[in-house]
């Protein structure tokens, strides 16, 4: 996948998502990074939806954990690194369990654990370049 994109909506970048979505497969990990407000969660509630997630399910930003779980055509694994504070938190988690190769592995922040991200990964950046207006770069990551 190797896509740019400027979406002028959230409805836009839902459907982007939702496009995205629809090419995932089992062992998938979509890599994404952008400010606070860029679209992170917004693109993955469409990626979501388009790998199966009912549509009346909306992701959100877990409160508590880092991690939550959705029954799509796989079992999808939402990761949201904002309040981590330190690495460790990760380790915590059975994060061999994600990258497995079973589910599919949506990460917001994911900047924040470079490192441990595996080859092979999906990279989504997300620009703010206006109120409405997102550029969403979809690429291989390394
Ligand atoms: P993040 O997870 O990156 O912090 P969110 O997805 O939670 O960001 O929030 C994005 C905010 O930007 C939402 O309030 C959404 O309505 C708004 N927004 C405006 N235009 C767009 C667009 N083109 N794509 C995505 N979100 C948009
Ligand atoms: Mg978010």
């Amino acid at each position: 996948m190797n896509i740019s994109r400027v979406t002028k909506s959230p409805e836009e970048t839902h459907a982007l998502g939702k496009d995205i979505g629809k090419r995932l497969s089992g062992g998938d990990i979509v890599a994404i990074t952008g400010d606070l407000g860029a679209g992170k969660t917004c693109l993955s509630q469409g990626i979501g939806w388009g790998a199966g997630i009912d549509s009346n399910v909306y992701m959100t930003s877990p409160t508590f954990t880092l991690v939550k779980q959705y029954k799509g055509r796989v079992p999808i694994y939402h990761i949201d690194l904002f309040r981590m504070r330190t690495i460790e938190e990760v380790y915590e988690l059975p994060i061999e369990d994600y990258f497995s190769g079973k589910g599919i592995t949506i990460i917001e922040w994911a900047d924040r654990i470079e490192p441990l991200l595996p080859k092979g990964h999906f990279r989504i950046d997300i620009e703010l370049i206006s109120e409405n207006e997102r550029r969403i770069k979809i690429y291989s990551g390394d």
